[in-house]
């Protein structure tokens, strides 16, 4: 059968794989080896699932939005991410990667983090597991999210600062994965998103994949079926796309659109529409799309929203989008800014930049009057409030 789901040596299509200096190759091979056994047990799911429950709070609603569905002119559903403890779908994954570790046997933890928000998610399961956590952050995202990096703290991990390259979550990511390098026998590295070696996408979309689960339940409970029409979600690294899309990826019957970050312009020099700027590469152990110069280095991304600035992208997406099995939509950062004053306005719901990407698509998508849209939430706005509150001042000038 033809499928989107990751294949037996780790490749979506011609995507994926595990590009991973030597040192590094038996561990990335133990954990091939090792994570759907344990993620599939019975052991790992009653733990998981209880800490879902109780401790994130899902699940998560499925809100219908009555007064966006009108303006849009569909039955738009919002699945709500935003609502999680830690304010985003994150969460869902660093609890399930930590459960790994320990039953590897692992004693440390490191992550990488841009905005803060991974970090914030790791140190929370570190401070929840008792275990030790280190955060690689550029030091130029150390200097402008001085809250996440407080929260860190607070949370009891190390906050490392990154002063190679660029100095944000590329090379961030690069220290990580020295770091892995060094220590390979007690070091859990917890990935933020569906991007690395294999098994990393596919183990971050199936701990995602809780969010399709529940849509489909609830989906089943409002509308008497269990598949939507058509699913949208932003894509950073791809984590909580793969997540919403995981159950319906090859269900014809389910149209799929994402929404990478315009930036300034897809053409402007300014932007981090990977899928439509990128070329086939490789990137932090994965063969991929990437935003690359001529000779093949790697360019720094920008995008308003800092969680969606990555250079490269999950080969789960690259797939989709060369197969053309998802629409892949480019919302520049305007777009986005107004979509998340239209969410706040017409629904009472402040969203985190990265979800107002998914919200922009709206009005470049055609709709049928009984169509049924989910639309993933990945966060809420409160980190956001101070680019809010900065583009509301312009436009009330
Ligand atoms: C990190 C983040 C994203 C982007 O990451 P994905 O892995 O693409 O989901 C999107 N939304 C929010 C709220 C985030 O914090």
């Amino acid at each position: 059968m033809k499928t989107y789901q990751v294949d037996e040596n780790g490749f979506y299509g011609e995507f994926g794989g595990a590009y991973v200096p030597e040192i590094l190759h038996r561990c990335v091979e133990v954990l091939q080896k090792t994570y759907l056994e344990v993620i599939e047990s019975e052991s790992f799911k009653a733990e998981y699932y209880q800490l879902l429950r109780d401790y994130v709070g899902r699940p998560s609603p499925l809100y219908y939005a009555k007064r966006l569905s009108e303006k849009y002119g569909c039955k738009m559903y919002l699945k709500r991410e935003d609502l999680n403890h830690t304010g985003a779908h994150k969460i869902n994954n660093t609890i399930g990667q930590i459960l790994l570790a320990r039953r590897m046997g692992k004693t440390r933890i490191i992550a990488e983090t841009g905005a803060g928000q991974h970090g914030v998610a790791t140190a929370t399961v570190c401070a929840l597991m008792n275990m030790d956590c280190i955060v690689y952050m550029g030091k130029t995202d150390v200097e402008r999210q001085q809250v996440n990096v407080q929260k860190m703290k607070m949370l009891g991990a190390t906050v490392v600062p990154v002063t190679s390259g660029n100095m944000t979550l590329k090379d961030a990511t690069n220290e990580a994965i020295r770091d892995w390098c060094c220590h390979p026998a007690d070091t859990f590295y917890i990935i933020g998103s569906t991007v690395g070696p294999h098994p990393y996408p596919d183990m971050v979309a199936r701990l995602q994949s809780v969010i399709s689960e529940e849509i489909r339940e609830q989906l089943m409970e409002k509308e008497g079926r269990d598949y939507p029409d058509t699913l949208i979600a932003c894509v950073g690294g791809g984590s909580n796309a793969a997540g919403t899309i995981y159950h319906y990826i090859d269900d014809e019957r389910v149209r799929l659109i994402l929404a990478e970050a315009g930036g300034k312009g897809v053409d402007s020099g300014e932007s981090a529409a990977t899928i439509q700027l990128g070329r086939k590469g490789i990137i932090h152990g994965a063969r991929t799309l990437v935003m690359q110069s001529e000779d093949g280095q790697i360019e720094e991304p920008y995008s308003i929203s800092a969680g969606l600035d990555y250079p490269g992208i999950g080969p789960v997406h690259a797939n989709l989008a060369v197969k053309k099995r998802a629409a892949i939509l480019a919302v520049d950062d305007d777009e986005a800014l107004e979509a998340a004053f239209e969410l706040t306005r017409l629904e009472g719901i402040i969203p985190a930049l990265e979800s107002a990407h998914a919200l922009g698509t709206l009005p470049k998508i055609q709709f049928r009057p009984d169509e049924v849209v989910v639309l993933t939430v990945s966060g809420r706005g409160d980190k956001d409030i101070e680019t809010y509150i900065a583009y509301f001042n312009t436009k009330n000038k």
